[in-house]
């Protein structure tokens, strides 16, 4: 049977889009986890902003990337 931990809270993840309410605030709630994908440079975290509904991913280096869409 599979553990089940506490789910990840991301309250040092802040918003990337500057038009964004809640752009560069932490523990501020706005941002949701919306699960992770491989890829050849390692694992993204998918996120979500509840305020401003865009998603974006966060590498390692903690360089947030809007998608485009
Ligand atoms: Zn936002």
């Amino acid at each position: 049977m599979g553990k089940r931990g506490p789910k990840p809270k991301f309250t040092d993840v802040t918003c990337p889009n500057e038009d964004c309410e809640d752009y560069c605030k932490v523990n501020n709630g706005n941002i949701i986890g919306n699960g992770t994908y491989k890829t050849k440079n390692g694992k993204v975290h998918k996120f979500h902003c509840k305020t401003c509904e865009k998603s974006f991913t966060s590498n390692s280096n903690t360089i947030l990337h809007v998608f485009k869409n």
